[in-house]
């Protein structure tokens, strides 16, 4: 199965009630091929409206951080663990993170990336918790680097601060630029790795 066939079953979800408020399905978006996979929480309101991932303000700081570390979004895959928006943007309810979870895990076999980055606490909790990792909050494991297998293969998970936790809380930045920096080295690393055909 391709990824966008996996996108296209996306979009004709109904496994919860949060298909009968949003506008558009959110799937995720950026490259089939990506060694580096983002995953925020839920939609917001500008990305309900268009269809795609993290494209309102904490999206645009998350876009313009890793373009100042050398990452284009066409070179990263960017998704959430839920693909609607929740009314209001509340909290994603256990439920909803139980029906929507297995398209993200889908999504990942599918790309197969080095690295999982966890945008804030609920990314990271649900992430790890799969992967069988204890989570112990969001300020303790925030750039740390937890090994997993993913259908075989070995993945890096980092979590670090949501992007827009870090525009609400300006001091957050230096950690969150600190842990995009970390990431970006990963990124670079194999795309160089590949250039020579390692
Ligand atoms: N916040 C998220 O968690 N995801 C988005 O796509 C946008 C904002």
């Amino acid at each position: 199965m391709t990824l966008e066939e996996i996108h296209e079953e996306i979009r004709k979800c109904k496994r919860c009630e949060l298909y009968k408020t949003k506008t558009n399905y959110v799937p995720g978006e950026g490259n089939e091929r990506a060694k580096i996979v983002f995953v925020g929480e839920a939609p917001g309101r500008e990305e309900d409206l268009q269809g795609r991932p993290f494209v309102g303000a904490a999206g645009q700081y998350l876009t313009k951080t890793l373009e100042k570390y050398g990452m284009r979004r066409s070179e990263v895959f960017i998704t959430n663990i839920l693909k609607c928006r929740p009314p209001n943007n509340r909290d994603p309810k256990p439920e909803e993170v139980e029906k929507c979870f297995s398209y993200l895990i889908r999504q990942l076999y599918e790309i197969k990336p080095d690295v999982i980055v966890c945008l804030g606490r609920h990314s990271a909790r649900e992430i790890l918790n799969f992967f069988g990792k204890k989570f112990r909050g969001i300020s303790a494991d925030r750039g740390k680097i937890f090994e997993a297998e993913l259908d075989g293969k070995k993945v890096k998970i980092i979590p670090t601060y949501h992007p827009a936790a870090v525009l609400y809380k300006p001091q957050l930045k230096e950690y969150f630029e600190e842990d995009i920096r970390k990431v970006a080295s990963f990124f670079k690393r194999k795309t160089l790795l590949d250039f020579i055909g390692e």
